[in-house]
């Protein structure tokens, strides 16, 4: 007889939560911003850039929400601008679903 352990730590993906709706998501299904000393936020687009990171899903409405600078400064504790660029990048990710 085999002991067999499912449902722990199958497919262990890290959850973050996203700026916009609060819901706890995998990680790889959210769009992470980095705050860049000097050059504010932008996205960390192979999800691999050192930093603080903050999360948002990739949907109009968490974007309108999440994208502000208010709730960005309170992600990353520290005033943010968000500028044009920011918003162009985040733009040219492609939805899912
Ligand atoms: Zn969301």
């Amino acid at each position: 007889m085999t002991e067999r352990r499912l449902m722990t730590k199958v497919g262990h993906t890290p959850l973050r939560r996203c700026l916009g709706c609060r819901k706890r998501r995998r990680k790889d299904e959210l769009i992470r911003l980095v705050f860049v000393e000097g050059r504010s936020v932008v996205v960390d687009v192979v999800q691999r850039m050192s930093g603080r990171g903050a999360y948002l899903c990739n949907d109009d409405r968490c974007l309108r929400i999440g994208l502000n600078a208010k709730a960005i400064s309170n992600a990353f504790r520290k005033r943010v601008v968000i500028d044009e660029n920011l918003r162009k990048s985040i733009e040219t990710i492609p939805q899912k679903g």
